[in-house]
């Protein structure tokens, strides 16, 4: 006997087709992977993931235009949705939201989640309004798909912060799942964004986690701070196209720097732009030792490398 074919993948591509397709799934635990498509192995690593932690899962495809500033990448950003859907059926998701940018920001929206200061630090810093643009439609995707858990990765980090941050301060009835980093071999960070690189740019992407492996070598905050910044500074001189954004040790939940005396987890975190991409890697180091020269961290970060 031939067994039958798999149920094609449900697709609602509408808010009104997602309220239409959420409640066949009934009593059953939902977990939620909200992504921007162009879907790779650490997307799929959520997927699998997700199906650990309840009955069906649920992935959004929605390039949100509203965590693009202008002159970012919003119009290049890779649109790739038979790739994704192929994706998403061959890791078993049950049900995929891709809406339009009209149909979740009709005309006349004003309400938008604040992501306070800690959306204001590093990437908040570099990118005004783009924690603002991640929380509001997280937010909205959370109220449309109503999940008991939502994965999310650890690659962005602050972002996973944040969202920690909103769910518990508006009081959001979701538990939140951070998923390790995956990475290729050779270290760098998958990123949909990865697929702009020429290799000459991808050679000079690897500078991200290597600076973090040579950060997390050490035990405190001026040591980790100078190894990484080192191995930063080396690479803008090796390569003119590659621009330091920022490297910073900041505490896991306020994204806040941390002091120079800082004994226990910290968040290394570097955004740099490799050409015209612009990419973020981040490592957790355990700093043991309480630092010893406090001037010299402080001074070092109002010049970064
Ligand atoms: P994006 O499509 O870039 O918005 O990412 C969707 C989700 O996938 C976010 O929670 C990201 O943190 C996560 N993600 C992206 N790249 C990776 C990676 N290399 N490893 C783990 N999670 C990732």
């Amino acid at each position: 006997m031939t067994s039958p074919a798999p149920d094609p993948l449900p697709v609602a591509r509408t808010v009104a087709e997602l309220k239409q397709l959420r409640p066949e799934f009934g009593g059953e635990t939902v977990a939620f992977v909200p992504t921007m498509g162009a879907l790779h192995e650490g997307h799929r690593s959520l997927f699998r993931l997700a199906a650990k932690h309840a009955d069906r899962v649920v992935a959004s495809i929605f390039v949100n235009p509203l965590q693009f500033g202008p002159g970012e990448d919003y119009a290049r950003y890779p649109r790739v949705i038979d790739h994704d859907l192929k994706a998403c059926a061959q890791e078993g998701v049950d049900l995929v939201f891709v809406p339009s940018v009209s149909d979740l920001y009709p005309p006349g929206r004003q309400v938008l989640v604040d992501a306070g200061q800690m959306g204001t630090v590093l990437e908040g810093a570099v990118r005004p309004g783009h924690f603002n643009g991640v929380l509001t439609v997280v937010l909205k995707l959370f109220n449309l798909v109503r999940p008991d858990v939502a994965i999310f990765g650890e690659k962005d980090a602050q972002q996973l912060a944040c969202i920690k941050r909103m769910v518990s301060d508006l009081n959001v009835t979701v538990d939140i799942i951070g998923a390790p980093i995956v990475r290729e071999t050779d270290g760098l960070a998958l990123s949909s964004r990865n697929r702009f690189l020429s290799s000459a740019e991808r050679r000079s992407a690897l500078a991200l986690s290597a600076s973090l492996r040579a950060g997390a070598r050490h035990s405190d905050v001026a040591d980790v701070l100078e190894a990484a910044r080192a191995h930063l500074a080396q690479t803008e001189l090796d390569d003119p196209s590659f621009r330091l954004d920022y490297v910073d040790l900041v505490h896991p939940s306020s994204f806040s720097p941390v002091p120079s005396d800082h004994v226990g987890e910290a968040i290394l975190a570097v955004a740099a732009r490799v050409g015209s991409t612009r990419l973020i890697d981040n490592v957790t180091v355990q700093l043991t030792r309480p630092g010893s020269d406090g001037s010299a961290v402080a001074a070092g970060r109002q010049q970064p490398a």
